[in-house]
């Protein structure tokens, strides 16, 4: 997850996490159709592709990451106002400093919650 928001720098990257009971074991990575420092938006058709192919592995959508390049780990005004998943953990790395930052939110009806996250892996 890191290293594909490293990879995408200058620009924001974005991405899905799926899995069983609240623990993410698949990583989805997803095309930055706006290829912006500042914003982020999937693709329409690759987001449903990929909740279909989730649903047939059996998993659950659990997380939607991206990465804020120069910004905090905190969702920005327009990513609250985007975030139509209350049920998945939005998932943020900055990358404003050496060490990324990686912080967990729930995000509904525009109020941001934070959630303790574990990384199991980068
Ligand atoms: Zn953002």
């Amino acid at each position: 997850m890191i290293a594909h928001c490293k990879k995408e720098l200058p620009y924001e990257a974005c991405g899905l996490l799926s899995g069983k009971n609240g623990v993410a074991e698949t990583i989805w990575k997803m095309k930055n159709v706006e290829r912006s420092p500042v914003s982020f938006a999937m693709d329409t058709t690759q987001l449903q592709q990929t909740l279909k192919q989730i649903q047939q592995n059996k998993e659950a959508l659990t997380g939607i990451y991206h990465s804020h390049p120069t910004g905090i780990a905190y969702p920005s005004s327009r990513d609250i106002e985007y975030a139509h998943y209350p049920e998945a953990a939005y998932i943020i790395i900055s990358l404003a400093n050496q060490k990324p930052v990686v912080k967990g939110f729930r995000i509904i009806n525009r109020k941001v919650i934070p959630l303790m996250i574990q990384l199991l892996h980068d």
